[in-house]
């Protein structure tokens, strides 16, 4: 699993590198839009994973960093207190700097860092995190720092959030951290609270290859309407803090509270929020049947009220429909990008007929397949040998 990051380290610095981690990317089964209203997300660890293989700087330049990944061909060098450097050392560097602030790294330490991945990058499977989780754990391991996986989730969301200043929220390096095999960790975006819930169904997940830049302000978009959103129903509830918490049974008052799009962007919001929790629910008592059309309720919610689908993502998830397959929505914000289909072990709605009839769908409509893979559940930061 290290070794290619060990080899490129030795490429790279002409030494052998001191400690390795390891942290997976992440697909999200239910709960979409939720993170940032202070609700309820269901995500599992993958398989592909992002290595990070560490090892002394050059004692001569103190307070250094060099940086190497497989992904990019120079050596990055930079002087992690006092520059953010430009690209993705920046993530290392913010690593470095919270390290720090933890004192758990000396003030002028020097590192040498190599990263090899097979975690696709921009893909909806976050790439980021599974880097920022494994350079922090490989740092502590070097430095003999003890770290449970919340300090090291915690110090790679601050990296990426504070230093690389991506609006993130707290699920991706929380995941990638706490991942467990053959479960979902049930995380409560509010009170960080997480729980594992046994998951061992068969899920494919769907890339329509249709990019969507977050940037370009849909999702900026939405963050504030949910924004407004909640200064709107604090008349109604002076104490609502997240829109996730306005409770369900009140989405009668909520609706005569708020003009269109609010409204359906709330009642997503608020919706989703109940149906991530039952869903945890029905997996935990293994009835996918059920779980399964939850994720068909989610996607449609975020069809028509949330407004983030894609007519890509709406074929995925209407021709997983017609072959049987127990649930599909997309995954990770919307507006392009992939789905996720819940498939049966055998016969009609299983993997193989469901992964046929989209792209069969796929290219009657668009002229080219979207590239389908299984997904499993696996598990979350671990050191590796050297
Ligand atoms: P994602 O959805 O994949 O997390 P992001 O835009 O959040 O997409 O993060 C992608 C960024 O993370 C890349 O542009 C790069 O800066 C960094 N990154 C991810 N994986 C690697 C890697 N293996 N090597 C170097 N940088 C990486
Ligand atoms: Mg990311």
């Amino acid at each position: 699993m290290s070794r290619p990051a060990i080899d490129l380290f030795q490429n790279a610095f002409g030494t052998i590198p001191r400690s390795a981690a390891s942290a997976p990317g992440r697909v999200n089964l239910i709960g979409e839009h939720t993170d940032y209203n202070g609700g309820p997300v269901l995500p599992i660890a993958i398989a592909e994973r992002t290595t990070a293989v560490v090892g002394p700087g050059p004692a001569d330049a103190p307070g250094t960093l060099e940086a190497v990944s497989t992904r990019y061909n120079a050596v990055a060098r930079v002087r992690w207190q006092e520059e953010l450097p430009p690209g993705w050392p920046a993530y290392v560097a913010g690593v470095l700097r919270e390290l720090w602030t933890l004192e758990a790294i000396p003030p002028r330490g020097s590192l040498r860092i190599a990263v090899a991945s097979d975690v696709p990058i921009g893909a909806g499977l976050s790439s980021s995190a599974a880097l920022s989780v494994a350079t922090a754990k490989a740092i502590a391991t070097f430095v003999g720092a003890k770290l449970t996986p919340r300090q090291i989730a915690g110090v790679a969301f601050r990296a990426e959030h504070d230093h690389v200043g991506v609006r993130c929220g707290v699920m991706d390096q929380t995941i990638a951290s706490l991942g467990k095999s053959g479960h979902a960790l049930l995380l409560e975006c509010a009170s960080l609270e997480a729980r594992q819930i046994p998951f061992a169904a068969r899920l494919l997940l769907v890339d329509t290859g249709v990019k969507h830049d977050l940037s370009a302000g849909s999702l900026n978009e939405r963050r504030a309407e949910c924004e407004e959103v909640v200064k709107r129903l604090k008349l109604e509830l002076p104490d609502l803090v997240w829109l996730a918490s306005w409770p369900v049974e009140w989405l009668p008052r909520l609706k005569r509270a708020l003009p269109e799009p609010l409204r359906s962007r709330a009642v997503h919001v608020v919706s989703e929020t109940a149906r991530a929790r039952f869903a945890a629910q029905l997996l935990a008592g293994k009835k996918l049947t059920q779980f399964g059309r939850l994720l068909y309720e989610s996607h449609e919610s975020c069809r028509r009220l949330y407004e983030c689908s894609a007519p890509e993502l709406d074929t995925v998830v209407a021709a997983a429909k017609r072959a049987g397959a127990l649930g599909a929505r997309l995954t990770g914000a919307g507006w392009g990008g992939a789905a996720i289909v819940l498939v049966k072990e055998r016969g009609a709605g299983s993997a193989e007929r469901v992964a046929e009839a989209i792209r069969a769908a796929f290219r009657e409509a668009y002229g080219r397949e979207p590239e389908i893979r299984p997904v499993k559940s696996s598990a979350g930061v671990r050191t590796e040998r050297v």
